[in-house]
């Protein structure tokens, strides 16, 4: 497993010292999101272009992105941007239940409740790809936050975006 590990290390580097998609979009027509974590410190700013005119039809055409923070925090943004780029709404939803599921499967089985098997049923068809590199992060529950923190400044944003075309 050490070969599996030392590649994961490589691909959160790789992000880590090439961010994927940096920079802002001009607002609007773009969301600006930002998110933060005070238990690392962490700063997430996402330029979010959704296009569509309705919520199902919606797709995310360009996504840019800021901030600073620890190597996983950033990492982790630039891999989220990377996925769910040019990607439906729908589709980055999915990418984020899956993405979280993975990271608190481990942190229930580190709790020692249950073994997940509801968050496995999320995962399910999802292919997270390089994003599997981040799982070795649930070795040290502190950091979860850091790399949830993009991916729940993105959910935040598409629910915002949803309830507004509702209302
Ligand atoms: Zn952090």
């Amino acid at each position: 497993m050490a070969g599996l590990e030392d590649l994961y290390r490589e691909i959160i580097l790789d992000h880590y010292r090439s961010p994927r998609n940096r920079g802002e979009l001009p607002v609007p027509p773009a969301r600006k999101l930002e998110g933060f974590n005070p238990l690392c410190g962490d700063e997430i700013v996402l330029y979010v272009d959704v296009d569509g005119e309705t919520t199902e039809g919606a797709v995310i055409s360009d996504l840019r992105i800021g901030g600073q923070g620890c190597s996983i925090s950033q990492a982790s943004s630039s891999m989220m941007g990377a996925a769910v780029r040019g990607k439906s709404v729908a589709e980055a939803r999915k990418l984020i239940r899956a993405f979280k599921a993975l990271m608190s499967i481990h942190e229930s089985r580190l709790e020692g409740d249950g073994d997940g098997e509801d968050l496995a049923a999320e995962l399910k068809g999802v292919k997270l790809g390089d994003l599997e590199a981040l799982q070795g992060v649930v070795k040290f529950p502190v950091r979860i936050k850091c790399a949830t923190l993009a991916w729940n400044t993105l959910a935040q944003g598409l629910d915002e975006d949803a309830s507004e075309a509702a209302s």
